[in-house]
């Protein structure tokens, strides 16, 4: 059967989760390691230093963060969203109409360019003719950052391009990226030869491929082929704009995770750095208010990068309203249940979703409880399907960041908290 002729919602999810194997179909990653998040550094001729870089290989994240900031994490908020000077609820006084919130990130790109901060920026554009497919480019102007705006929500080889960075005689460059990518790109920074280095992150997590994308889409959407632009809000829904203006939104607990099951690569469930805690700045929204980008500054040239735009932006106020810490023994208990479950009744999720819009953790409690669901999650994951290589890609921070639920984790798993060196 030609697989062009189906239609994405006739394919199905590309890999189940129970695959240990490549991501997606994809034939051009065969021979990757078996976590591959397509950062594409084995597209360049950085390829040999992959296995002494890459986040899949081995997690080098502390390490890392001593180096740029001389220290590790400290307990609580840092454990979670990373080691931090400032955070600020932040948005564009004059919004880009295609950004993905206000348009901070391309902002940034864009001013450092004209300001001669930086030669070139690594932004990820729309491929020709797709709405919603990564292409990694090597902007020049600012323009071009700025025609850079949305998310292209599926995995992006941006390393790829620092080939042409070397070839281009480039030494001042900015990197805007996914932390898997920022993870290489620092461990690859002293030897690159850059003058000058800025990254700005962007918070991730559950990436998928391009495939995979249009998949979820067929699955969540009522017009899936006019959707435009989507993300998944604070307020525990998944809001979609359509070609018309209408926005759609789907409660985070009415996806049908039968069908899902299985679209997110094996890498993103082992991934333990939502918050991109490599970078200068990072740049997302989910511990600010609905309607407000959260704004890390991390390093010495975050704070300057921030300065930069500053001018520019309007601020809200960071908030943290509920308890996190009470529903987390619920989750705990959850990760019990076979991935890809049915959901359960609609009056139930109705409720539910209800339940979570009114009186669920908001601000900055919003972000501790959302990082800690993924933490649990993905050492669940790894601890299943790969439990040799918790050693590796599980950094220390992560069982400090968990270390309060793990009398509950004992009771639910069997199972300590702790990285295996530290076990019984
Ligand atoms: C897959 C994905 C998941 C995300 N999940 C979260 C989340 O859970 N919580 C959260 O707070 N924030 C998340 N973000 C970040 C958030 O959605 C916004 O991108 C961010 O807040 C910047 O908004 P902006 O309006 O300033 O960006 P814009 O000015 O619109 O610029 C967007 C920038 O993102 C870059 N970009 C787009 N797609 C990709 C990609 N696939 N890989 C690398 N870079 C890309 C573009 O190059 C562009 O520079 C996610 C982003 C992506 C791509």
């Amino acid at each position: 059967m030609n697989e062009i002729l189906l239609a994405p919602e006739d394919l199905g999810p590309s890999k189940g989760l129970d695959s240990i194997a490549l991501l997606s179909s994809e034939e051009r990653l065969q021979g990757r390691p078996k976590l591959c998040s397509d950062c594409g550094l084995c597209d360049s001729s950085l390829k040999g230093r992959m296995a002494s870089t890459c986040i899949f290989v081995r997690n080098q994240t502390e390490t890392i963060e001593e180096r740029l900031h001389g220290r590790r994490s400290k307990p609580d908020d840092e454990l979670r969203f990373g080691i931090h000077r400032a955070q600020y609820a932040a948005r564009c006084l004059k919004p880009h109409p295609k950004a993905q919130w206000s348009g901070i990130v391309t902002r940034l790109g864009a001013r450092l360019l004209e300001q001669g901060l930086v030669e070139a920026v690594i932004t990820t554009a729309a491929a020709a003719g797709t709405r919603f497919q990564a292409e990694p480019v090597l902007a020049r102007t600012p323009e071009e950052v700025l025609a850079t705006a949305g998310n292209k929500p599926c995995l992006s080889p941006n390393l790829r391009l620092l080939d042409q960075v070397r070839d281009q005689g480039i030494s001042r460059l900015a990197f805007i990226g996914t932390s898997c990518q920022v993870h290489m790109l620092r461990a690859l920074e002293p030897e690159l030869g850059l003058d000058r280095l800025y990254i700005i992150g962007i918070p991730c997590s559950d990436n998928v491929t391009y495939p995979d994308l249009q998949y979820f889409l067929t699955q969540i959407s009522r017009s899936p082929e006019t959707v435009v632009h989507y993300e998944f809000m604070q307020d525990f829904r998944l809001w979609l704009r359509h070609e018309n203006g209408s926005i759609e939104r789907v409660n985070f607990i009415d996806f049908p995770m039968d069908k899902l099951h299985g679209i997110f690569p094996s890498a993103c469930l082992s991934c333990f750095d939502y918050v991109n805690r490599l970078s200068d700045l990072t740049i997302g929204y989910m511990g600010a208010p609905l309607g407000w980008q959260w704004v890390l500054a991390r390093t010495e040239a975050g704070e300057s990068l921030f300065e930069l735009i500053r001018p520019e932006l309007e601020f809200g106020e960071l908030i943290s309203i509920g308890d996190r810490t009470r529903a987390m023994p619920r989750y705990i208990q959850g990760l019990t249940r076979p991935p890809g479950s049915k959901r359960p009744p609609f009056w139930v999720r109705k409720l539910v979703a209800y339940l979570q819009r009114t009186r669920g953790s908001k601000g900055l409690e919003f972000a501790r409880a959302i990082i800690e669901m993924k933490l649990f999650r993905n050492l669940n994951y790894v601890r299943s399907k790969f439990p040799r290589f918790e050693a590796r890609v599980v950094p220390g921070h992560v069982y400090r960041a968990l270390a309060p639920y793990a009398e509950t984790y004992r009771a639910v798993f069997g199972l300590d908290l702790k990285p295996p060196a530290e076990r019984p």
